[in-house]
């Protein structure tokens, strides 16, 4: 084995004058080292310590945001680009925090799955959201599919299937119309666990999808190899393609990519309708974005597919 150090140094008297503070403080650079990438020196300033302390109060509200009440779901539909309809829709999560105001998914997903907050939470978020689904089923839309982010700590860790299972039961929904959606990088990621977890939930009949796809490094024989259903298309790619063909190669080829491997390929962070026109031409399967809808709370998204039928 290869052995790193990652060092954190803080300086008396300028960084603190007490034992204790330097310790803390040298313990807060030594964090931002590893962050860094380790195998390097972080000096003390006072930046990290706003940082970390903002850190800490977030940490702090997560763990009691379930509680109080402070999670909200938004739905974003997603349009099959054959048939015009809206298939599925994803359910993303938002936090109003009492102290701390809106905070992005960005920001506190990865706090709670490193505090291991995420496995409570995404309890609560499939449960909150097979009952929209359960709903919408009810009044008729039971064509529509829902999906679900899961992160890797879900999938490692949680009784993910045990609890699909016990939904589909007690929302009476058909397994298929649940996707839950991982990331490449978790698929990337040295812990072979949550993969083999995949077919585990496979047997159910959930339907699964890779998230962000383009952004991580798949082996493409890795691909192959899960129990994939489909591709969502990063829209840092998306928002690339335009009339110049060099630009749209990438986007072309994880289409050929995913039908090659029997998958539904979706683009997300669709915008404008140039792009819905050239993935159309590209053969893309579905779309999803702020151009056919932003994400919104269930009675406005039901609304919305209301009117769009
Ligand atoms: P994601 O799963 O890739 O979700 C798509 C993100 O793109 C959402 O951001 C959505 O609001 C945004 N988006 C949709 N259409 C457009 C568009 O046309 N243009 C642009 N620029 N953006 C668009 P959001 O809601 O902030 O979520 C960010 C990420 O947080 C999600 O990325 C997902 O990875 C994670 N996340 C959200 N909710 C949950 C959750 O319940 N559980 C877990 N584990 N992760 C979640
Ligand atoms: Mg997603
Ligand atoms: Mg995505």
């Amino acid at each position: 084995a290869n052995l790193t150090g990652s060092i954190g140094v803080s300086i008396f008297p300028d960084h603190a004058q007490t034992p204790s503070d330097l310790l803390k403080f040298a313990d807060i650079a030594m964090y931002q080292a590893k962050n860094e990438g380790r195998n390097t020196v972080q000096y003390f300033n006072e930046e990290m310590d706003a940082k970390s302390r903002y850190r800490a109060q977030l940490l702090g509200a997560l763990k009691v945001a379930l509680v109080r009440n402070e999670f909200e779901l938004n739905f974003q539909p997603r349009m099959s680009l054959e048939t015009n309809q809206i298939v599925s829709c994803e359910a993303l999560l938002r936090w109003n925090s009492k102290e701390m105001g809106r905070i992005g998914p960005d920001v506190f997903i990865p706090l709670a799955e490193e505090s291991g907050q995420i496995i409570e939470i995404g309890e609560w978020v499939l449960n909150e959201s097979m009952s929209v689904l359960n709903y919408w089923h009810s009044l008729g839309f039971n064509h529509l599919g829902m999906s679900v982010n899961i992160t890797a700590l879900q999938l490692l860790r949680s009784k993910l299937a045990t609890q699909i299972g016990l939904l589909i039961e007690k929302f009476n929904l058909p397994a298929y119309c649940i996707e839950l959606e991982i990331t490449e990088s978790m698929v990337l990621s040295q812990h072979a666990q949550p993969l083999s977890n995949l077919w585990g939930l496979k047997d159910f009949g959930v339907t699964l999808s890779l998230d962000d796809f383009g952004t991580g490094y798949s082996s493409l024989s890795y691909l192959k190899q899960l129990p994939i259903d489909g591709l969502k298309i990063d829209k840092s790619f998306i928002c690339e393609i335009g009339p110049n063909a060099n630009d749209n190669t990438l986007v072309k080829t994880i289409i050929a990519l995913g039908h090659s491997l029997g998958m539904t390929v979706i683009a997300e962070g669709v915008e404008i309708e140039e792009h819905v026109q050239l993935l159309r031409e590209f053969g893309c399967d579905e779309i999803q974005g702020y151009l056919l809808a932003k994400p919104m709370l269930a009675s406005d998204c039901l609304a919305f597919i209301q009117e769009h039928e």
